[in-house]
């Protein structure tokens, strides 16, 4: 017993003695990693915070006012000058002796209480930020929020938040604290587009920033937490529950007196949209002096598009508005004078617009327009009707997501059905729903469920837009390529993963993320030029003030989407939209020129579309209301409007034909029974368009067929009225069973 108890005993330290070393060993390891990798980090850090001058804030404070002149080109392509966006009305740098004496106190006791006494990063804060796993501003000082503000780096990621630190402790060995304060102010995000005090200071109280009082000091710096919620003008009870906080927090800090914290507490806000609001003699002199000068939807794409590319190539969202507003850049835009003219005509007349009695005119109806040529040039674009009051408001042209209802058939279904050879033009397909949710889906317009014994061909469902057809077309398909073809190949951006396995979405257009008429415009246009996308442009080059140093310039590579035969086997598919008898666009064509195109309403009927094209000009236009409201509008106001536009631009153009781009594409004539080539035997025939890689058989069925067709298993291609999506046409013989020439005598008699 001893023994064994000895032997245990003593058994037992020599494994723990070995435990113990081999804990020592990754101990020692573990420290050495560390040393090593401290020593790394360390290094780093003192190589940065010690190192050269990481921001130069002489660099955001020179060249401030010099003025961006967007130009145009006359019709001898000589550039004239369009706008002058002025630098000075726009500056946002004011240097601190011009502000309030409150401002910076207000701001540094809100946001940075020991901004005096850090060096540029409060260590208490910021480990108490990372033990809340929160990197928001709570845990940034002032210089680090103006490191955030100077790069546009904002992503909550550790290593984002060590740069900022590091560059923090860069900044301060540069610089004072007066500077950094001043800089700060310039450059804070403070909502409704205001970067700095001074255009802040203008936009809520219409005063210059050096006569703010207590008061409105601390409401400006009440904004920049969050800079959506405490919004004056939006959120005026939110504001002023922050400014009395920031009040409270300078009393605390020693700043102010208790009779100042009560009467600035006291103090009524009186805001730029307060029905007290007086603006002072000077502001009414700025007004008329021109200063609101109303731009163009197309000069807002413009400026939107310069700064989305200024920012592409790498400058923040700061420095990219700041180069536009006030660069001084030269910006030579892609708009067509006599175009934009145009359409701006016809949409600022709200009678070109049918809309019901409204109270509120925000209430009226609304359409936005996209006009470009076929290699990607945007030559006009308009994003409201009626007259337009502001600039850089809502261009609904490039920035609202409609459903497009019927009019993303061709980009979904269609075309990629005719390119990966799925049908033809003739193909006859199912006229009725698909078995999905439990029950058959969709209908027709007009709630015809169709037939299950009924056949009809692409182009007859196509022309008269029949929603049971794409459903079908889609189940061949699947739900990848439909997706993948107007996602990737057609580039529209807008639909989301929502709608990749949804049959509304993609065969009817019943989209989550809607469209827009610029990307609908772009797509479109491959229809009419053998196939190729072109990324829409709406300036050819930016240069800085000097003219010669090339800023950004427009790539217009073409990329060849579909293939040129399914081009323009879609481009005359389209055209008996505008031309077939129960074309849902009928009527519609431009006056002298050949037009393709779709329409498309939505299920709800809240968003009418026409995407149109001439051999001269591509338009998208959609037509609706802001807010969710039926169009009780006849016939199809898209349409109209694209004919009021597009008559007018077509005025006095050559005719022109489109080109076909390809000999492999054929026109031959079809038996309307099968939908197969005709044979001599076949007896109502059509014609239609094909590529020569996919042609049908030819039909050999129709021996001893009489013709045509009150026993035809196929009369229900012919119409009915209410079965288009918006006919206005008298119902009349369908046009494939009319006008239909002999089959040629060349066609193999294979039946015989
Ligand atoms: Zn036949």
């Amino acid at each position: 017993m001893r023994k064994r108890t000895s032997e245990s005993i003593n058994r037992k330290p020599l494994k723990e003695r070995k435990g113990l070393l081999a804990f020592l060993a990754v101990l020692f390891t573990f420290m050495m990693i560390g040393v090593i990798c401290c020593s790394y980090v360390l290094h780093n850090v003192i190589k940065t915070v010690h190192g050269d001058r990481l921001i130069d804030l002489d660099f955001y404070k020179q060249n401030q006012d010099q003025t961006t002149i967007i130009y145009a080109y006359d019709e001898s392509n000589n550039p004239v000058e369009l706008v002058r966006v002025h630098g000075s009305e726009n500056r946002v740098w004011v240097s601190s002796e011009n502000m309030s004496e409150w401002l910076g106190k207000a701001f540094v006791a809100l946001e940075d209480k020991r901004f005096e006494k850090h060096n540029g990063v409060d260590w208490i804060r910021t480990v108490g930020g990372v033990a809340k796993s929160k990197f928001k501003q709570g845990g940034s000082t002032i210089t680090q929020q103006l490191i955030k503000n100077l790069t546009g780096e904002n992503g909550r990621t550790i290593n984002r938040k060590y740069n900022e630190i590091l560059s923090a402790l860069n900044l301060e060995r540069y610089y004072d604290k007066p500077v950094i304060l001043e800089a700060y102010l310039n450059t804070i995000y403070l909502s409704e587009g205001c970067y700095g005090v001074k255009t802040a200071a203008e936009k809520y109280f219409g005063k210059d920033v050096k006569d703010l009082n207590l008061a409105e000091c601390a409401s400006l710096a009440a904004i920049t937490q969050e800079p959506s919620t405490y919004d004056p003008l939006i959120k005026p009870q939110n504001n002023k529950a922050r400014q009395e906080m920031c009040l409270k927090m300078m009393f605390d800090q020693h700043m102010i007196s208790k009779e100042q914290y009560e009467d600035a507490v006291n103090y009524k806000l009186i805001f730029t949209n307060s029905p007290d609001y007086v603006p002072s003699d000077e502001n009414i002199d700025k007004e008329l002096n021109n200063d609101d000068e109303i731009w163009s939807y197309y000069v807002d794409y413009v400026i939107s598009s310069v700064i989305r590319d200024l920012k592409d190539a790498g400058y923040s969202n700061y420095e990219a508005t700041r180069m536009v507003y006030s660069g001084g850049l030269r910006i030579y835009s892609a708009v067509d004078l006599r175009i934009q003219d145009i359409v701006e005509n016809v949409y600022v007349n709200r009678k070109n617009f049918p809309t019901e009695a409204v109270k509120d005119p925000k209430d009226a109806s609304q359409s936005a327009i996209t006009v470009m040529d076929y290699n990607g040039r945007v030559v006009a674009i308009c994003g409201g009707a009626g007259e337009k009051t502001e600039n850089r408001s809502n261009n609904r042209a490039v920035s609202a997501k409609r459903q497009p209802g019927s009019s993303i058939k061709p980009l979904s279904i269609y075309a990629p059905a005719i390119e990966e050879n799925f049908i033809t033009w003739s193909s006859k397909i199912k006229n009725y729903g698909i078995m999905w949710d439990g029950k058959i889906w969709p209908k027709n317009y007009g709630g015809d469920p169709g037939s299950p014994n009924s056949y009809v061909t692409a182009q007859y469902a196509l022309s008269i837009s029949y929603n049971t057809v794409p459903a079908q077309i889609l189940m061949m398909m699947g739900f990848e390529k439909s997706y993948g073809y107007l996602t990737d190949t057609f580039h529209i951006t807008t639909y989301s993963n929502d709608d990749r396995y949804m049959p509304s979405s993609l065969a009817t257009g019943g989209s989550h993320g809607g469209v827009t008429t610029l990307e609908m415009a772009a797509a479109f246009a491959s229809f009419g030029n053998g196939g190729k996308y072109y990324k829409p442009y709406c300036y050819y080059e930016v240069t800085d003030s000097t003219g010669e140093n090339i800023v950004l310039k427009s790539n217009s590579e073409p990329e060849q989407i579909i293939s040129p035969e399914t081009s323009y086997v879609m481009n005359q598919l389209l055209r008996t939209v505008f031309t077939g008898y129960a074309g849902t666009a009928k009527g519609y064509g431009v006056r002298g020129f050949t037009t393709f195109g779709k329409t498309g309403t939505t299920t709800d009927n809240f968003d009418r579309w026409c995407v149109a094209g001439t051999p001269y000009y591509i338009a998208a236009v959609w037509f609706g209301y802001d807010y969710n409201k039926q169009i009780m509008a006849s016939g199809s106001p898209a349409g109209r409007i694209f004919k009021t536009v597009m008559d007018e631009v077509h005025k006095g153009l050559a005719v022109k034909s489109f080109d076909q781009f390809s000999d492999k594409v054929v026109q031959r004539t079809y038996c309307t029974r099968t939908g197969l080539l005709a044979s001599s035997s076949c007896p109502s025939t059509a014609t239609g368009w094909y590529k020569m890689s996919n042609l049908p058989a030819t039909c050999a069925g129709c021996k001893g067929v009489q013709a045509p067709s009150t026993d035809d298993k196929d009369t229900d291609d012919k119409p009915t009225t209410g079965s288009s999506d918006e006919t206005t046409s008298a119902p009349t013989p369908a046009e494939e069973t009319t006008a239909a020439p002999p089959a040629p005598s060349t066609e193999p008699q294979a039946a015989e």
